[in-house]
């Protein structure tokens, strides 16, 4: 059966800026991937609604900055109210622009409210300090927010991913210029519509779409960006990087992933099989934070791959809007081919293909749930991630003999590790290198938890108290009391 979706349209797409919506002449079809339907045209920006956008939100920072930070805490939460009150029209719009399921997108919906709702619990309380001095003089910190944000935000989490963003540079007293991703604008449109109808001063939130590169390396190289905060591959983040460095712009980088689950002979072997198998499957693998590369020992681990085989096997794919769907398409025609490489490079070195391993069915971009046991070091799997719906199930002698396989490529995102040890734990959480260690649960990152990566998946960090810090400056000022 399908979910009623009749009585919510896919949102007509523009740009906002300046506190208004703009189209222009110049368009792309954004394409349902589960159908290959046309959902929408989105305008792309031309280079004077940049620079209009730019104007805007060095107006819109005058105006935000200076204005009390409960104040700010009070327009965030009254957008956050009103986008928990659409929850199921923006979960409508993210489903048929991404495929995922309409449960999960219905929770991404709640959990982008919960990001901005952390943020503007936050914003209340970006203390500075005192530093002890001697009598008559004064050494104060302050924080103060960094300016206008030039922002990129991926496909995968439609809305979500653009919260974070969005509410660390509000929350901060920053302006945001926001080109949210191409290929599922919806989720930002929505963002920008509760905050204009929250009442944001125009220019403090502005969203931009259009091709990527042309779009950033316009935005970057102004002197009025004074941060550039991205979300996506780590090939992609370092160009940025290198592009803010000319200006010295600071930058906050969320790259990819290859995470690591270390299982180890102590743990609940059925329990935590099924638990890797539906968590790698979620959003169909395409999360920085996805379940890969599982270390298990060896003792349990033929009776884990069995488990993890079978209940991955019986994922059921299909439409988002179909009852009961677990996983539905991948986002674009470039995931399926990049993985169906991956599977064959690995298949040819060695790799013993369980199941899945290409496309399912002649319409849209499905991609059967994938499992690969008995990977070699030598395949490309082996250090490139998948972003997709596959794991890689190998044995190991022991914990250091995971960890240091673990521990073997260029990411450092997120690591897992499944035990009942607390020796074990420990040193999981100590010799992993990840900016996230989980024990005993796949989840990741929690608004109140700080979220960023080590190594190649970059730096900077969101949520938890952490995530205002990249959008603000440290200033010291020294006051003394006579002129010495
Ligand atoms: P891609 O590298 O072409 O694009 C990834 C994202 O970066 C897209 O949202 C795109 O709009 C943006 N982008 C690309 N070039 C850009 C540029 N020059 N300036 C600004 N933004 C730019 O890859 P893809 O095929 O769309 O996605 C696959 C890869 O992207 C994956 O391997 C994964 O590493 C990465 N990815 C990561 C996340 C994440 O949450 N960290 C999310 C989505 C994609």
């Amino acid at each position: 059966m399908i979910h009623e979706s009749s009585m919510y349209s896919y949102p007509e797409l523009k740009l906002y800026i300046d506190g208004r919506w703009r189209s222009t002449e110049n368009s792309a079809p954004v394409i349902n991937p589960a159908t290959g339907e046309v959902l929408g045209a989105l305008p792309h920006a031309r280079e004077r609604d940049l620079d209009d956008a730019l104007e805007a939100a060095e107006r819109g920072f005058k105006v935000w900055r200076k204005t009390p930070p409960a104040e700010r805490a009070r327009i965030i939460y009254r957008a956050s109210a009103l986008m928990r009150e659409r929850q199921a029209e923006i979960a409508h719009a993210i489903t048929a622009e991404h495929g995922k399921p309409l449960p999960q997108a219905m929770l991404e919906v709640i959990r982008g409210c919960e990001f901005f709702e952390w943020d503007a619990g936050e914003a209340v309380r970006t203390y500075g300090r005192v530093i002890p001095s001697a009598p008559g003089i004064r050494y104060l910190v302050h924080h103060q927010p960094v300016g206008t944000v030039a922002a990129f935000s991926p496909w995968n989490f439609p809305m979500s991913q653009p919260s974070r963003k969005v509410a660390g540079a509000l929350a901060s007293g920053c302006s945001i210029i926001l080109k949210a991703a191409e290929e599922t604008p919806a989720g930002a449109l929505h963002i920008a519509r509760a905050f204009h109808d929250a009442g944001l001063p125009p220019g403090v939130l502005n969203l931009v779409f259009g091709t990527p590169a042309d779009i950033s390396t316009y935005l970057i190289r102004q002197d009025s960006v004074r941060l550039v905060a991205f979300t996506g591959s780590t090939a992609v983040g370092r160009h940025l990087t290198s592009l803010a460095s000319q200006s010295m712009t600071p930058v906050l980088m969320e790259l990819g992933g290859h995470a690591p689950v270390i299982v180890c002979e102590d743990t609940d072997v059925q329990a935590a099989a099924i638990s890797g198998a539906e968590r790698k499957m979620r959003n169909a693998g395409q999360v920085c934070t996805s379940p890969t590369r599982f270390f298990i020992h060896e003792s349990i681990f033929d009776e884990y791959c069995a488990a993890f085989v079978a209940r991955a096997a019986a994922t059921r794919v299909g439409n988002g809007f179909e009852e009961g769907v677990e996983m539905g398409p991948l986002a674009n025609e470039r995931r399926p081919i990049a993985l169906a490489e991956l599977v064959e490079d690995a298949v040819a070195k060695g790799a013993e293909l369980c199941t899945g391993g290409s496309r399912v069915g002649d319409k849209g971009y499905f991609f059967a749930p994938t499992v690969l046991c008995n990977v070699p070091d030598t395949a490309r799997v082996m250090q490139e991630e998948p972003f997709g719906p596959l794991a890689i199930l190998n044995s190991v002698s022991s914990i250091e003999d995971g960890i240091a396989r673990a521990n073997g490529v260029p990411y450092g995102l997120a690591a897992y590790g499944f035990t009942n040890r607390a020796d074990y734990a420990d040193l999981l959480a100590e010799e992993l290198e990840a900016g996230n260690v989980s024990i005993n649960t796949l989840e990741a990152s929690l608004p109140e938890t700080p979220f960023g990566g080590v190594k190649a998946s970059g730096y900077g960090r969101e949520g938890g108290s952490e995530g205002l810090h990249n959008y603000m400056i440290v200033k010291n000022v020294s006051h003394s009391m006579e002129i010495v």
